[in-house]
């Protein structure tokens, strides 16, 4: 480019004086773009989608967006382009999957070839084109970014990159494939595709991703800056010989997929096929390398899987940003919290890191202490992982007060007990609340198991009781069950709800019941492996079958891990709920009595302290895995179907999804319920029939009325 002409540029400060297009550049009746050239002829392109707080690419605002760049190619005085968002958060946060979601086959395939036949244009336009990122830019609004030149990024905390749609079961095919190995080098790019990731700014700028990155009112300085400068000399990776040798390329993929393989048990297609195509398409000339990408996508996007995890995508999206449908949420600012041991300091440390006042109180001053030093170590891990700055830090650290008597708590609208699990304990501890808590506040117990409503009747105000059930590692857990007595009212759950939410976690309302939900399903389940592996298969065999079955952790580890006098606890509240057909486990009782407690003393079913890592067991009897999956997996969505029945949470598919946040139920199954429709309800009812008729505790395999869910 003559960037002779524009050196003038970069002096004038406030020099961005947008005038009307030329002639050329009226495009008649744009609802999402603006356009407009400066009189240094360069063409600016915003992006404002109507009556949207985010801009998303569909058929609508591509065709916009065509128009524009069919405009810019005629315009024969255009200079360079500038492509930017006019919304606060988001530049571009992707393809609207609403549009695909259900679409018939051939609207899919149109979509994906308008988006590349777009980019293309774009790309070969024949001036500099930079794109000025702030907030998401995510998907088909990184690929977009793909065919500019340059990209500059604000160095916002919002701002976002990456590619994550392996995540639902598709692959970038709007040019993502392609471009990005060229961009940043296949090994780079692989990484980026198969992970998903989303980057922070300062990374996307260290990987290559990003050209520069500024603060947000800099941008269009930036932009014009450059353009006055010159773009920044990019050779492409792959132009190296290195790259060029097939072999090369072959033995990365193929390192790449071992290391997906060994995660994911090749479960999900997905990441599998990126790999492929990527590699493929980083070296075919660009159109044989797009029809490849849309070969791929195609062929993904009709599997059930991609069903599942696109539906999953909109349940998490919808139950962790929609306000509870009754009742109104009041703001939560301080927080209490009562306990600081292994939940309470959890629950502590990420309220605080979310911005909230804490008081954290326990009777043991030692608790105290190692609960502190629990949240210094999790927030200093934070800052180890770019998560939060030194200053986040402190400001989280400023805002938890640690609290050993009992002080009056009237400030704070929301109390939560994370106490030893002892009911009786917790209702004094409720007792004591009620006097010292504020009269509108919200009461709230973390217990796992234990009656919330049994809690609430002995209080003066049990509409304010509620069962906030947050999960271990709370900073890691996703999910949060809400549970709602008779007596608690719509304004209580509104609040609890949209607390949830603002704490980043997705929160899903559960009937008061013994378990809840989710605890109320995972326990037959984890008896039944205990069962297992009584009758002679052992905990590798057991547990190498439910991994195969797409679970992230085998149940007999996932005992250890939870700690087997924990497991036992809730496993003896839920038998005398349900006597019919849960019975306690003599062996679990048995480790438990011998102090073999799971990972924190160092033996449970397995031994922990050998240091030596988790290896994959030789299976030799396949048939006895599938009977171990068949098993367990009949189990868990049988009790799931129950809970359906029983109408516990709003809607069954609630159910699957915190199966799915809560255990890791694997997404790509869609969850219990959903696997059990798969499955077909009438084989599932033959086959828990064929069960309990082979079992000595025929009960727990009594089909629930699966036709009910
Ligand atoms: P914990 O034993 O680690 O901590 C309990 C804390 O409560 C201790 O620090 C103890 O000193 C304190 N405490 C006891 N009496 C108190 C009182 N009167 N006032 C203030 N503090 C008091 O237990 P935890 O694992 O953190 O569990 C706490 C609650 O969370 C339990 O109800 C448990 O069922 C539930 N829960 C636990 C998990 C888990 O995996 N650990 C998961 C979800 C829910």
């Amino acid at each position: 480019m003559n960037s002779h002409l524009l050196d003038n540029v970069v002096a004038e400060k406030d020099f961005f004086v947008p005038r009307p297009p030329t002639p050329a550049l009226r495009v008649q009746s744009l609802k999402n773009f603006r356009l407009t050239t400066d009189e240094r002829d360069i063409a600016w392109i915003t992006f404002d989608m109507a009556g949207s707080t985010a801009n998303i690419w569909n058929e609508h605002t591509l065709r916009e967006f065509d128009l524009c760049l069919e405009a810019l190619s005629r315009d024969t005085t255009i200079k360079g382009l500038v492509l930017m968002s006019a919304k606060e958060k988001i530049f571009i946060a992707g393809a609207d999957l609403k549009a695909v979601r259900n679409a018939p086959v051939r609207k899919v395939e149109t979509m994906i070839e308008r988006g590349q036949s777009v980019f293309n244009r774009l790309a070969a336009l024949p001036f500099p084109k930079i794109a000025l990122i702030h907030g998401a830019c995510l998907g088909g609004g990184l690929e977009v970014t793909l065919a500019c030149n340059a990209r500059i990024a604000s160095d916002s905390n919002i701002t976002r990159l990456g590619l994550p749609e392996t995540q639902i079961g598709l692959i970038p095919a709007w040019g993502g494939s392609t471009r990005l190995p060229r961009l940043l080098g296949l090994p780079t790019a692989l990484d980026l595709i198969v992970t998903g990731k989303q980057l922070k700014p300062r990374a996307a700028r260290r990987l290559g991703l990003v050209d520069e990155v500024v603060p947000k009112e800099h941008l269009e300085a930036a932009a014009r800056k450059m353009l006055a400068h010159g773009l920044p000399d990019r050779v492409s990776p792959l132009n190296h010989a290195f790259w060029k040798m097939p072999g090369i390329r072959q033995g990365l993929a193929y390192h790449v997929r071992g290391q997906v393989m060994a995660k994911t048990r090749g479960i999900y297609q997905a990441p599998l096929r990126a790999i492929e195509v990527a590699t493929q398409a980083s070296v075919l000339p660009l159109g044989k390398a797009l029809e490849l990408e849309r070969h791929a996508i195609m062929d993904l996007a009709l599997t059930p899987q991609t069903e599942h995890l696109i539906d999953l995508f909109f349940r998490k999206e919808e139950a962790s940003k929609k306000p509870h449908s009754r009742g109104v949420a009041l703001q939560v600012h301080d927080v209490a919290v009562i306990g600081a041991g292994v939940m309470g300091s959890g629950i502590a440390h990420w309220a605080a890191s979310k911005g909230h006042h804490v008081l954290m109180q326990d009777v043991s001053t030692d608790s105290l202490a190692s609960g502190l030093k629990r949240i210094h170590g999790l927030l200093n891990e934070g800052v180890k992982r770019h998560a939060m700055t030194k200053l986040e830090m402190r400001d989280s650290m400023d805002r938890l007060t640690p609290e050993h008597t009992a002080v009056p708590l009237t400030r704070f609208p929301i109390i939560i007990e994370a106490a030893t699990e002892d009911m009786a304990l917790k209702k004094k501890i409720f007792a004591d609340l009620a006097k010292r808590a504020g009269p509108d506040a919200i009461l709230a117990t973390n217990t796992s198991a234990l009656s919330v409503t049994e809690l609430a009747q002995t209080l003066p105000h049990p509409e304010r009781v509620i069962g906030l059930h947050f999960f271990n590692p709370v900073h890691r857990m996703p999910l949060a069950e809400i549970i709602v007595t008779q007596d608690t009212t719509d304004d209580v759950i509104a609040t609890a709800v949209t607390f949830v939410q603002k704490l980043g976690k997705t929160p899903i309302v559960v009937k008061d019941s013994p378990g809840f939900v989710v605890n109320r399903i995972l326990m037959p389940y984890l008896m039944e492996a205990v069962r297992l592996h009584e009758s002679g298969i052992s905990a590798e065999v057991i547990d190498e079958a439910m991994l195969e079955f797409g679970m992230p952790m085998g149940p007999l580890r996932l005992l250890d891990e939870i700690g087997l006098d924990v497991a036992a606890h809730v496993a003896t509240t839920l038998c005398a709920a349900y006597p019919d057909r849960m019975a306690p486990s003599d062996l679990l009782n048995l480790l438990v009595s011998e102090g073999k407690l799971g990972k924190k003393s160092g033996e449970g079913f397995y031994k922990h302290n050998s240091g030596a890592a988790v290896r994959k067991p030789v299976i030799q009897d396949h048939a006895q895995v599938e009977h171990v999956q068949h098993r367990l997996a009949l189990l868990l969505s049988n009790e799931a179907a129950r809970c359906a029945d029983e109408g516990l949470t709003r809607t069954p598919a609630d159910i699957d999804l915190a199966m799915i946040l809560g255990t890791g139920y694997p997404p790509s199954r869609g969850g219990p319920l959903s696997w059990l429709h798969e499955y077909g309800t009438d084989n599932a009812s033959v086959e828990l029939r064929l069960l309990a008729a082979s079992t000595p505790s025929p009960h727990s395999f009594e089909p629930a009325r699966l036709h009910h869910v």
